[in-house]
């Protein structure tokens, strides 16, 4: 339905119990329904991991509203104003992300490691006139609110740590403003929204190439993909505390401010109505507590979780039987993970394959094809259609590898104020061409089996090869540089390396050294110390920094990175 998100997820008659399409477990009679829907609006959505707070689907409703009313009323927020989060997961994050829905302005999350200048680089782009944070974070917020023109006292704090020794941010829960009973019907009434043309979100990916860019997402986009899972994993979840209280219940992990997170866990969330227990941040021991804690039963998590579900001692101290099936995203996850988790734990991992372009998901595993196409990333979601192509754009026959390229309504706008990049995107014809390398079996699921694109993924999170290489440049000793991922198979992630040519005084000074080969360690670990002191701790060269006489570009001055990784790949075969 061409609705926007707060009406989709919200407004009576539009909510999960009208909508009965691939829902047979709980579906029956309309006044059954109609008695569960309101039962619903009580069942717990949002659980704080660890203070034990919650959201209700009716307190996310009214506070929301209240929420967007407070930031119109008092700051004069309007439909398209853009408010930045810069928070760890929190409970009230969707809760203000709802209230910024119900206002028609959009929500941009940033990674709460981001340092101050990252964030205030995505605070300019996106022209937000606010930032959301929590306490730990408010010193790298002030200051990157101070860099992108943002004034302190439009800082929002949520969590429990409520004051600002500075005394200028505010807690949201001083903007809250009821009218009546806190409805949306109160007046003055929510501005009309243009569910295709008007965004929800605003989130941030290098694409295929360069440095990070706003990925437009609309209102339409996201209602599509969240009814677009709810056909597919849907099908196998119990929303709402089901007709017995034992409803599913969700780990909530993957970060909000990715649109794995933002989309699959908190969203669809919403809509399917499953209980999600919120961890501000990952951990092994903790995830185990709470997963016993909760009788949790469902886990959308990327790889380096799965790694930690299969591989780490802690995890027998504890009981995971609750546990049915567990959904990995965001990075490649192989088939001998797949088998590791389940000769360990006996649970199912499935696996999907999306981008922040797609809103995110368009291929997803069924729990029971986890085992037969081990390493695949499923079938298609409904209305999503799909091309695998060679470099000039013709389709490759069946089981041949070539890029993917989707059409659908989840598919983005375009990338903020890029129109050069957004068009390099999209094929004349309209296919939005992901950047990586898929083949399609007979039945229909597909395999991602290379990245065509210079992303790099540490852990699901993104780093920008372009970004890292511009930083490089300014080191004293640094002529040239090209960056790549390298796989860390210990860790399951790719890791970023630098290729590095030294300029001729550090090569002479090196060289001349007593112990040249000592000497170049130490400036390579230098190099690579003096880096991670300038990055959020996701971009650190993990991989390592190598020296090479000179970084292989084309004659245009493109730096050739498969030619690095074919260099990684010699050097691999060495060791
Ligand atoms: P993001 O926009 O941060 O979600 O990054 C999207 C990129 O993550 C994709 O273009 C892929 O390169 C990678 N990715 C996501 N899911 C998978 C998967 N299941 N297997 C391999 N790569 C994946």
């Amino acid at each position: 339905p061409k609705v926007d998100l707060w009406s989709f997820l919200f407004d009576r008659g539009s909510k999960p119990f009208a909508d009965s399409k691939g829902k047979t477990k709980y579906t029956g009679t309309v006044l059954v329904r109609l008695l569960l829907s309101a039962a619903n609006t009580q069942t717990e959505l949002f659980t704080d991991g660890e203070t034990g707070r919650t959201h209700t689907y009716a307190s996310l409703r009214q506070q929301s509203v209240a929420f967007g009313r407070g930031l119109r009323a008092r700051w004069g927020f309007q439909p398209r104003d853009v408010l930045g989060f810069y928070t760890p997961n929190n409970i009230d994050v969707p809760l203000l992300t709802c209230g910024l829905l119900w206002l028609g302005a959009v929500a941009s999350p940033a990674n709460p490691l981001s340092t101050p200048k990252e964030l205030a680089r995505q605070l300019r782009d996106s022209g937000a006139k606010g930032l959301v944070t929590q306490a730990a974070q408010l010193p790298n917020a002030r200051r990157a609110a101070a860099e992108a023109g943002i004034p302190a006292d439009r800082i929002i704090l949520i969590g429990d740590e409520r004051r600002d020794p500075e005394g200028k941010a505010v807690h949201f829960s001083e903007l809250l403003l009821s009218g009546g009973d806190g409805e949306e019907e109160a007046p003055p009434a929510r501005a009309a929204v243009d569910p295709e043309k008007d965004l929800s979100f605003l989130v941030y990916s290098s694409g295929t190439t360069g440095l990070q860019k706003g990925v437009c997402l609309s209102h339409y986009n996201i209602v599509a993909n969240i009814i677009q899972m709810t056909a597919t994993d849907g099908q196998y979840l119990t929303p709402y505390g089901g007709t017995d209280g034992k409803g599913d219940k969700m780990l909530g992990v993957t970060p909000f401010f990715h649109i794995y997170g933002l989309s699959c866990c908190l969203f669809t969330g919403i809509y399917l109505g499953w209980q999600l227990v919120v961890m501000a941040r990952f951990d092994i021991e903790r995830a185990c507590q709470l997963v016993e804690k909760y009788r949790l039963t469902y886990a959308y998590i990327p790889p380096p979780v799965v790694l930690a579900f299969a591989k780490h001692p802690a995890v027998d101290k504890y009981d995971l039987t609750s546990l049915r099936v567990l959904h990995s995203g965001a990075a490649p996850l192989t088939a001998e993970l797949t088998e590791a988790l389940w000769q360990r734990l006996r649970i199912p991992v499935k696996q999907g394959y999306g981008l922040s372009e797609t809103s995110p998901v368009t291929n997803v595993q069924l729990p029971d094809e986890w085992a037969k196409f081990m390493g695949s990333v499923g079938k298609l979601v409904p209305n999503m259609q799909a091309k695998i192509v060679d470099l000039e754009g013709n389709e490759v026959p069946e089981g041949q590898e070539g890029e993917f390229w989707v059409k659908g309504p989840n598919v983005f706008l375009g990338y903020l104020n890029q129109p050069d990049k957004t068009r390099d995107t999209f094929s004349p014809d309209g296919w939005f061409k992901t950047g990586d390398i898929f083949r399609r079996d007979k039945h229909g699921n597909y395999y991602c089996v290379d990245r065509l694109k210079e992303l790099i993924k540490y852990k699901g999170f993104q780093v920008a090869p372009a970004e890292l290489e511009g930083l490089l440049l300014g080191h004293p000793d640094v002529a040239d540089v090209g960056v790549i991922g390298v796989q860390d198979p210990e860790q399951a992630t790719e890791v970023p390396r630098a290729y590095v040519v030294l300029s001729p005084a550090a090569a002479g000074k090196a060289a001349a050294a007593s112990a040249a080969a000592a000497a170049l360690d130490a400036k390579a670990k230098e190099i690579a110390e003096w880096a991670a002191g300038h990055t959020a701790p996701h971009k650190k060269l993990r991989g390592g920094v190598v020296f090479v006489k000179e970084v292989p570009k084309s004659p245009s001055g493109k730096i050739l990175r498969r030619e690095l990784r074919d260099l990684a790949k010699k050097e691999e075969r060495k060791t």
